[in-house]
């Protein structure tokens, strides 16, 4: 499959390049896919309204609050890329103009603290996230969560009610355990790859973490997970924090190129758009910039992968109706449409039924839901609208953070329906053949 190598850092004071703003020919063929647009029908949170805003600046007019609110709130997902025919490259010029925004901005003491915290003290470290991870789960465990949210305390505090229901469960035990472990083909090997398994992932989808080395291993893989791995620096990245992200990124590289590898697996869309972009991030840096190109060549998303190897086919019966979400950042990001679709398609008894707009962004856009709650759960409520029309019980989708996003929107405006990554149907179904020839 095709991978966009999409520049996502640019000069923090320069803002999008004069070149990329003068393609756009105001054709608004790209407003149709923009959600912000879809919900709120104002030219200004447009593709087309924002690359406007983004010219005047371009040419000397000031950054006022009302262009920072409307490059706020977009969500980054690309979808007007896409539909573009003049090949706009919208996701690198909002990347740009919101570097462009922080280099001017003088954040609080309260805020800068917290950024310190979450980008160079939480993320990158395995104790720091094991140690938020239990504090999650005994918040969850003891009950202490349910009394909360029954007791409705957090509506006093805003939208923090609407925000807490998106968080996700610390599943334990957490995955870190397996990180250094090789886990051996079941049957004849046909592949050794190296398995990253993010950072809040390692915490919050252990399971998913898991099922995603099962399914390999019976796809006659050797799964290796690199003991020196780290966080991507996706969440970095794009908060323009391009020093540490570049940290980050040579520390993967290093962990993976000790060793030799048929291929780089990631089950996180978000994280995958980023892997695939470190030699973008490293272009500067003359010691890395071959190994990130060569970590790049071996990089795949887990459906990529087993879309593209002879896949096991012993895949047992799951009587049901799925639909499909695609993630922005595998559709929009990495061109990555087919390879889902097959494997849910591959599975016996399943039926198949497309959304319409699966490839409209769900509002979970990173950490887009928390920050913009208001318009994430707007646009939430139209998207399960499309998922309901399908009659599904399996909503499926190929990144974690829409799966919480989707989670919410089945409790709050589905009917109920199971959200699961595609490596989760495809490992249902393989231990339902299991359990079957088991039976014989
Ligand atoms: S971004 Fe592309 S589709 Fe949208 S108005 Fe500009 S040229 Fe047309
Ligand atoms: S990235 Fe998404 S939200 Fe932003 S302008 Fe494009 S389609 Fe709209």
């Amino acid at each position: 499959m095709a991978v966009s190598s999409f520049p996502l850092l640019s000069d923090k004071h320069l803002g999008p390049a004069q070149a990329d703003l003068d393609k756009c020919v105001h054709c608004g063929l790209c407003l149709n896919a923009c959600p912000t647009y879809r919900e709120l029908g104002v030219e200004m949170d447009s593709p087309r309204g924002r690359i406007y805003q983004m010219n005047q600046v371009a040419n000397g007019s000031p950054m006022t609050p009302s262009y920072v609110q409307h490059l706020d709130l977009c969500l980054a997902c690309r979808g007007c890329e896409t539909a573009c025919p003049s090949g706009v490259p919208y996701g690198r010029m909002i990347e740009a103009a919101r570097a462009q925004i922080r280099a001017q901005a003088k954040p609080s003491r309260l805020a800068r603290a917290v950024r310190k915290i979450v980008f160079e003290r939480l993320l990158p470290s395995r104790s720091a996230l094991q140690f938020a991870g239990a504090l999650i789960f005994a918040y969850q465990a003891t009950g202490l969560q349910r009394l909360v949210r029954a007791g409705g305390f957090l509506k006093l505090f805003g939208r923090l009610a609407d925000i807490e229901a998106l968080s996700p469960s610390a599943e334990i035990p957490f995955f870190y355990s397996k990180i250094g472990h090789t886990f051996p083909a079941i049957g004849p090997q046909r592949y050794r790859v190296a398995f990253l398994s993010g950072c809040i992932a390692n915490v919050a989808f252990a399971r998913l973490n898991e099922a995603t080395i099962r399914v390999l291993q019976k796809n006659g893989c050797e799964v290796v997970l690199p003991a020196a791995q780290n966080c991507c620096g996706a969440l970095h990245v794009h908060s323009g924090l391009e020093d540490q992200a570049q940290a980050l990124a040579r520390n993967n590289i290093d962990a993976v190129l000790s060793e030799r590898f048929d291929a780089v697996i990631t089950n996180a869309a978000g994280c995958g758009s980023t892997l695939k972009e470190y030699d973008y991030l490293l272009r500067e840096d003359d010691k890395y910039r071959e190994r990130a190109a060569e970590f790049k060549s071996l990089m795949r998303d887990i459906t990529e992968f087993l879309a593209s190897i002879e896949l096991n086919r012993d895949l047992g019966p799951l009587n049901t109706v799925a639909t499909y979400q695609d993630s922005c950042h595998l559709a929009h990001g990495q061109q990555i449409r087919t390879a889902p679709r097959l494997l849910l398609q591959a599975i016996p008894g399943l039926v198949f039924r497309e959304m319409r707009m699966a490839d409209l962004c769900c509002g979970s856009a990173g950490i887009y839901n928390v920050a913009q709650n208001e318009m994430a759960m707007q646009i939430l409520e139209h998207k399960m609208e499309h998922v309901n029309e399908t009659k599904a019980s399996f909503v499926v989708t190929a990144n974690p953070g829409c799966m919480l996003q989707l989670a919410a929107g089945a409790r709050l405006y589905g009917e109920d329906q199971r959200v699961l990554h595609v490596v989760q149907v495809l490992d249902e179904s393989y231990v339902k053949f299991e359990k079957a020839a088991s039976t014989e």
